[in-house]
């Protein structure tokens, strides 16, 4: 086996059938999932829908109900923490309040006995990775969220372990520091080549970073795939309805003979998935997949939100039902106004009304 390859398989984590009962409340109910090693993975949904739980089952901080956890071909149901090789960010950065940022680095070595020496070393690396040289002899209070992440974060590369489990790492900081430190983890996750577990409720942070997302609801794994399989081929109403900001539209129509027929729209659909005339759909439109000022369509605007690069607008369609839609900044409107709107058919999407799931049928204006 390769360097390489010895490496991947060494970074492989696998759930197998995994539950985890509470009391009689299912938090994680089935999860079979394949993380290859050196992958970026974020477990990404709602609150409340088993993500850190999954996580905290990898981490050896909860046991599993049901199924097996492996890490790189290991079963470690039953591995204390200690001995996953594993290491965990968490959003309260937890750094020791007393030990100075050198310190708190080393902890993790110095707890399994690592020599001064080869401890300094490794801190000394560590800490030129994450650009907290200057910072090694202060202590947490004496610096920002930012760089309080970091050592969090250096803390946990000290140790090189083949799996990082990172908690929401991002979310206590500001705006601007967030974008800065996405791209930093991106960095280093390219840099140390190693397996990346991710749990956020934040779709940006998720669709930025990954190399597969893991939509999970209700402790159910409802999708996984590329940012762009999940963005542009939702697996079920769920996915869709979660994934995109401004969230995609999703109207309730009928199948008549060949069309996907709304009070105030209809579409042409064909193809081998195509509903059953007399079915109930829902039909998926992003905001940027509808055009504005020409089209078979009629609306009113509702209200218009600039947002600097673009506008946000809600129509009223006829009928009086809300459709988000998005606009170029120079674009004239006013609330009030009366306009056309069409769609780009190719790009919408078409789920059963009932179980929620795509139908792989085509639509055309
Ligand atoms: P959040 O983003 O809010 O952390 P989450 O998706 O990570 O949410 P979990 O923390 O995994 O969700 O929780 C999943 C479900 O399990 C929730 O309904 C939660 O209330 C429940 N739960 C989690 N931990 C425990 C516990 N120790 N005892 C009982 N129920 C729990």
């Amino acid at each position: 086996m390769s360097d390489t390859a010895a490496r991947a398989a060494e970074g492989e984590v696998r759930f197998e059938g995994v539950q985890k009962a509470f009391g009689s409340s299912l938090a994680v109910r089935g999860l079979d999932l394949t993380i290859r090693g050196g992958e970026f993975l974020s477990l990404l949904g709602p609150s409340g829908c088993g993500k850190t739980t999954s996580l905290r089952m990898l981490a050896g901080l909860e046991f599993p109900t049901a199924g097996t956890i492996s890490i790189g071909g290991r079963v470690v149901n039953a591995v204390p923490p200690g001995e996953r090789d594993i290491a965990m960010v968490f959003q309260s950065y937890a750094l020791y309040p007393h030990m100075t940022v050198a310190e708190n680095i080393a902890y993790p070595l110095k707890k399994r006995g690592v020599p001064k020496p080869e401890r300094e070393t490794r801190v000394a690396k560590v800490a030129e990775t994450l650009q907290l040289t200057p910072l090694l002899p202060r202590k947490p209070r004496q610096l920002s969220g930012g760089q309080q992440q970091r050592v969090a974060l250096g803390r946990a590369l000290v140790r090189d372990p083949r799996v990082f489990l990172l908690d929401e790492p991002l979310s206590n900081l500001d705006a601007k520091l967030r974008h800065h430190m996405r791209a930093e983890l991106i960095e280093l996750h390219a840099r140390l080549g190693r397996t990346f577990v991710y749990v956020t409720h934040d779709q940006l942070e998720a669709m930025t970073m990954s190399d597969r997302i893991a939509v999970m609801q209700d402790g159910v794994l409802q999708q996984l795939g590329t940012p762009t399989e999940v963005y542009n081929q939702p697996a079920n109403l769920f996915v869709a309805g979660f994934i995109g900001s401004p969230a995609m539209n999703l109207p309730r129509a009928r199948v008549m003979d060949g069309r996907v027929v709304h009070p105030a729209f209809h579409l042409r659909v064909a193809g081998r998935d195509a509903p059953a005339v007399g079915s109930e759909v829902v039909v998926g439109l992003r905001p940027e997949d509808i055009t504005l000022g020409a089209g078979p369509f009629a609306a009113r605007v509702r209200l218009v939100e600039p947002t600097g690069h673009e506008q946000i607008a809600v129509l009223a369609l006829e009928g009086g039902e809300a459709l988000t839609v998005r606009a170029d900044a120079e674009m004239p409107l006013r609330a009030g106004d009366a306009l056309q709107w069409g769609v780009r058919a190719a790009r919408l999407h078409l789920f059963d009304a009932h179980s929620g799931r795509r139908l792989d049928a085509a639509l055309a204006a």
